[in-house]
């Protein structure tokens, strides 16, 4: 096994190796049992900026972290005298204070500073979490990142439809106006190129179809190859149905609804299709597009609103088409 003695770290730290220092004592703070030292000194390079950038609060943790791990006073008598000294130097972060950041992974995450228990939840634009005070903002990155990967697994194994059980190389998706084919390239990043109403997705090298944030990636870029098929698609045929039938709007644009195929705002008259709209027929898709042009007429669905309808199209033909496509779609490709 790979082992890194507390001295080796100490030593690149006295050579000016500073970075190589703290990946040294970072990795001793990880998966050595006790290593109180390279805790303690993790702790003073954080707080002097030396290899990472100076931050008293991110120090703060690591000190008290080291403590906790301590029973020996010769050990950690130079430990306490630090934190002593950092926290008459930098008073906890106002209880009530909140600090916003953006997150690869859970997109903007607003840490709260509120109790002291760590607590989070996924809002419909951001996601919240309460850290206690002395706790850097960004470590509420981990503690979603922990929690979204329970959510992602409880959506994977309980809903009722079978998701795409391998997300690899070998899935492909053919719908009428959206194909969708999957590549492994020799880059660092997930790209593709298109042809026609054929989508090719390029995975990166190293990614490794075995694990879930890999799945979630291809199924996320996934996604957005299907927006942009359903922006090529759906808002020419919307422009092309507004002509035929002399019903005006102002804006359309194509959303990621799981649970409706269109949605039409009357007063603004603005409408939305959901990009899962492109996986169907053209006639399911006219019968959408047409229903939602009538709205910017009418609002609601009672007879007024379907007498309204029949005069663009045919009560039955309608019935037939917008009945058989379900009501949500549990998955995204
Ligand atoms: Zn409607």
């Amino acid at each position: 096994m790979f082992q890194i003695s507390f001295q080796q770290a100490k030593a690149y730290l006295d050579a000016g190796e500073d970075r190589m220092a703290v990946a040294c004592f970072r990795f001793r703070a990880l998966y050595t049992w006790r290593a109180i030292q390279s805790i303690g000194w993790l702790g003073w390079c954080h707080e002097q900026g030396r290899g990472v950038p100076r931050d008293p609060y991110t120090a703060l943790l690591w000190y008290r972290y080291a403590l906790r791990m301590c029973s020996k006073k010769s050990e950690s008598a130079w430990i306490e005298q630090r934190l002593q000294r950092l926290e008459q130097e930098n008073p906890k972060p106002q209880h009530g204070s909140e600090v916003r950041f953006e997150d690869a992974l859970c997109g903007t995450i607003v840490s709260r500073y509120e109790e002291p228990s760590c607590r989070c939840s996924f809002l419909e634009d951001h996601a919240v979490c309460n850290l206690p005070p002395g706790v850097p903002y960004d470590m509420a990155a981990i503690y979603l990142h922990e929690e979204h990967k329970e959510r992602e697994f409880k959506r994977y194994h309980e809903g009722s439809p079978t998701p795409p059980d391998r997300i690899d190389e070998t899935f492909r998706r053919d719908f009428p106006h959206f194909r969708l084919r999957i590549e492994r390239g020799t880059g660092v990043r997930y790209s593709h190129r298109q042809e026609g109403d054929c989508y090719t997705m390029i995975l990166p090298a190293a990614a490794n179809c075995d694990q879930m944030i890999t799945r979630e990636a291809i199924m996320t870029y996934g996604t957005k190859l299907m927006i942009e098929a359903a922006k090529a698609y759906l808002l020419p045929r919307l422009a092309y149905w507004s002509e035929q039938t002399g019903l005006k709007y102002n804006s359309s644009g194509i959303s990621r609804a799981r649970n409706h195929f269109g949605i039409c705002y009357t007063g603004q008259k603005r409408i939305l299709f959901s990009c899962h709209l492109i996986k169907y027929s053209d006639l399911k898709i006219d019968s959408v597009i047409i229903h939602e042009l009538c709205h910017t007429k009418v609002s609601g669905h009672d007879n007024a609103f379907y007498d309204f309808l029949g005069r663009h199209t045919t009560r039955a033909q309608y019935r037939k088409e917008i009945d058989s496509i379900p009501e949500s779609v549990p998955y995204d490709l």
